[in-house]
């Protein structure tokens, strides 16, 4: 397969282009078309020759997404975005208008391993890890679209960010880098299940980013019964390498908490979170959970969200109640992919019977 020319840096693009005997301005237009401008091919490309064009179709390939659907919340003007890829594949993106600037949701992976019980993205498994150029053209096609400046970038999306390590960090890279859209390092979060070893790298990058863990339960025992990877990883291996990013980065980490009713929802549960929490800098977000019919669990009542809330608060821990976006439109992470895949399998269906 060739190389993806917009997942290059552009010191590599640099470097490609004088391998093929171009003169190194032209590295700093097509990364401006690419990064910028955001092309959809080469054919926007107006100041760059049509020789030197048919010499990039040549040697590389250009991601593009191509957006399936988009459905459009009429309560927030959240947008959730279906995109498919250049062998068949479909991702979904996220557009939240917030009034401190818009944010986009980012998948990293097309589909999961991780096994979380609550979470859509995981039902079918993982198929293949993201280039950073999917992930780029994910924010690009919805500026494209929505004609609004992106500030934030939250990877939250469907996959597991942190098992697809290389080609995420590149993303990050490329996002903030001067060159592209410049997105501070400090608006964009990666969310993780908590893969011990690579977020002890990731501390080491240098990097401003903000670390947003999945914590879901205050033991272990209770950890185990939602997210598998509580097998591989203790609790307290988790918070220490937690403990570990703050003293490295300085950078407060957000722990993600979703209230699953008669799972991990009491104030005993609340009780342990602060002491598990134990004076690490930090901030709380509460989630109830977003039932999936496939999963089976309840969001925890609003009285039990609301006292789980005034435990950490009257703790002193920085806690919010995540507010639900694009609640009309529904579908937690993941949903509409499998949903897409669902009906795929039914016209086959439907087909070989006929
Ligand atoms: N794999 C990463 C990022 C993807 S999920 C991670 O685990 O963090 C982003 C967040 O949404 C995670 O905190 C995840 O646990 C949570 N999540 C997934 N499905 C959910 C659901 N149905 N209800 C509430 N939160 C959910």
């Amino acid at each position: 397969m060739k190389p993806d020319i917009k997942s290059l840096t552009f010191e590599e693009l640099v470097l490609a282009l004088t391998d093929l005997n171009q003169p190194s301005y032209r590295a700093k237009q097509l990364y401006d078309w690419m990064h910028v401008r955001l092309a959809v091919s080469y054919d926007d490309m107006t100041n760059i020759p049509k020789a030197l064009k048919s010499l990039l179709q040549e040697n590389f390939q250009y991601t593009s997404l191509h957006q399936e659907t988009v459905q459009c919340s009429a309560l927030d003007g959240t947008r959730k975005y279906l995109f498919s890829l250049a062998d068949g594949e479909c991702v979904e993106s996220v557009f939240l208008p917030y009034k401190h600037g818009n944010s986009v949701c980012v998948s990293s992976q097309v589909g999961c391993r991780m096994g979380c019980k609550f979470c859509a993205s995981t039902l079918d498994g993982l198929k293949r890890n993201l280039r950073a150029g999917e992930m780029l053209d994910q924010v690009y096609a919805i500026t494209r679209q929505t004609g609004e400046r992106i500030s934030n970038v939250v990877i939250m999306g469907t996959g597991e960010p942190l098992d697809n390590y290389d080609n995420v960090l590149r993303f990050i890279r490329m996002l903030s880098d001067e060159h592209g859209l410049h997105i501070s390092q400090r608006n964009i979060t990666l969310s993780t299940c908590g893969l011990v070893p690579q977020i002890r790298q990731l501390a080491e990058e240098n990097l401003q980013i903000t670390l947003a863990l999945s914590l879901h339960a205050p033991t272990d025992e209770k950890r185990k019964q939602l997210m598998p990877v509580a097998y591989r990883y203790s609790l307290k291996e988790v918070m220490g390498v937690c403990r570990y990013y703050f003293e490295k980065t300085g950078r407060r980490l957000t722990f993600e908490y979703s209230l699953v009713s008669g799972s991990n929802d009491t104030k005993t549960d609340a009780m342990q979170l602060v002491r598990l929490l134990n004076g690490l800098p930090c901030h709380v977000n509460l989630i109830p959970v977003n039932p999936v019919a496939e999963r089976g669990l309840k969001p925890s009542a609003p009285a039990s969200v609301h006292a789980f809330q005034k435990v950490l608060d009257q703790n002193g821990i920085n806690v919010t109640i995540r507010r639900e976006m694009g609640r009309d439109i529904d579908g937690a992470c993941g949903q509409l992919r499998h949903r897409r895949l669902q009906e795929m399998s039914e016209e086959d269906k439907q087909f070989s019977e006929t």
